[in-house]
């Protein structure tokens, strides 16, 4: 039996947001400039209006100016194209970001496309994503960028650790595998056609779960003391017909096991939100460009 850590993905995420704060307080009080950041909802998803007002809420108390943008769940995908252009040409705005799913007439791809790369605070433009696997300066999707600010103030350096990632989309399983490659990890992408996921697992110093399964990690498929980051947000059946919020890792199991592991709610989710704020502080410093804050 190991003591297991539980990693607080709310302390680390107030403590960033406190840190872009600062430097955005720096660049106001230095050059006069407070970086833009504009929400793209199109359509009433009630968990994208959730996502959006705390977006808003976070981006005001970091000293950021925010700019929601709405668009009704009927609109074309030439209003879309149109407004993102817009904002790709207003110099308030460094940072854009359109709230996905969007409805099926519009597709994200060409959206995605047409954003400026300069202004991609979610990471998701082919030239991002480009930069980010060559090593470039790329802005990054901001999910595994919080899961690696959290490794990193977890076990400190990363460099020869085994890592597996289960899960390879192109917002979180993808870009996690990039990103710990560049720490100098050995990385395995895991997903649904991996065979004998169990014991992939299994060798992973460093273990991150982004499946959307819920509990799909039991505690047998952890190594001892590895560091496990839990992506997954599921909603599942609680008590009482009340229904509850767990991971892709089968939490109760890893401890003991695990040397450390984020919760959910409560580990990597609030860092996502930190890490827009601090991309769309990078961007705005970068498209001026100025020196970029260690944030
Ligand atoms: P996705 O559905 O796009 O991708 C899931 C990936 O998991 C796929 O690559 C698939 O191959 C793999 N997968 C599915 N079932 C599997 C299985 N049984 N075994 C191995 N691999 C399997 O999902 P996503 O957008 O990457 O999100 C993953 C999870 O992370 C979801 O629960 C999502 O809600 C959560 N998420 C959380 C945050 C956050 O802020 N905390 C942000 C984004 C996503």
């Amino acid at each position: 039996m190991v003591e297991t850590r539980v990693i607080d993905g709310k302390a680390s995420a107030a403590s960033l947001r406190r840190r872009v704060a600062a430097a955005a307080a720096e660049l106001a009080a230095r050059s006069g400039i407070v970086p833009g950041l504009a929400a793209v909802l199109v359509g009433a998803d009630p968990a994208s209006e959730i996502y959006v007002r705390s977006k808003a809420k976070a981006t005001r108390e970091a000293g950021l100016a925010g700019f929601e943008h709405r668009l009704p769940a009927a609109a074309s995908e030439a209003e879309l194209l149109a407004l993102v252009a817009k904002l790709n040409a207003d110099p308030a705005i460094d940072g854009i970001l359109v709230q996905l799913p969007l409805p099926p007439q519009i597709d994200p791809q060409r959206i995605i496309a047409a954003l400026d790369p300069a202004k991609d605070v979610d990471g998701f433009h082919a030239e991002n994503v480009g930069r980010l696997w060559s090593g470039g300066r790329a802005l990054v999707p901001c999910t595994p960028w919080g899961c690696l600010v959290l490794l990193r103030e977890t076990t400190g350096t990363l460099a020869g650790a085994e890592a597996v990632v289960i899960g390879r989309s192109n917002i979180v399983g993808k870009p996690m595998a990039a990103l710990l490659l560049a720490e100098h990890c050995t990385v395995t992408l895991a997903h649904s056609r991996s065979r004998d996921l169990p014991a992939i697992a299994r060798r992973a110093d460093i273990l991150v779960a982004a499946a959307g399964r819920a509990e799909l990690v039991r505690g047998s498929w952890i190594k001892q003391g590895a560091t496990v980051i839990d992506v997954g947000i599921n909603r599942v059946a609680g008590d009482g017909g009340k229904s509850r919020l767990v991971g892709d890792v089968a939490f109760a199991e890893a401890l003991g096991i695990a040397g450390a592991i984020t919760p959910v709610p409560g580990g990597v989710g609030p860092m996502t939100i930190a890490c827009l704020l601090r991309n769309t502080l990078i961007a705005a410093c970068r498209r001026r460009g100025l020196p970029e804050p260690a944030v």
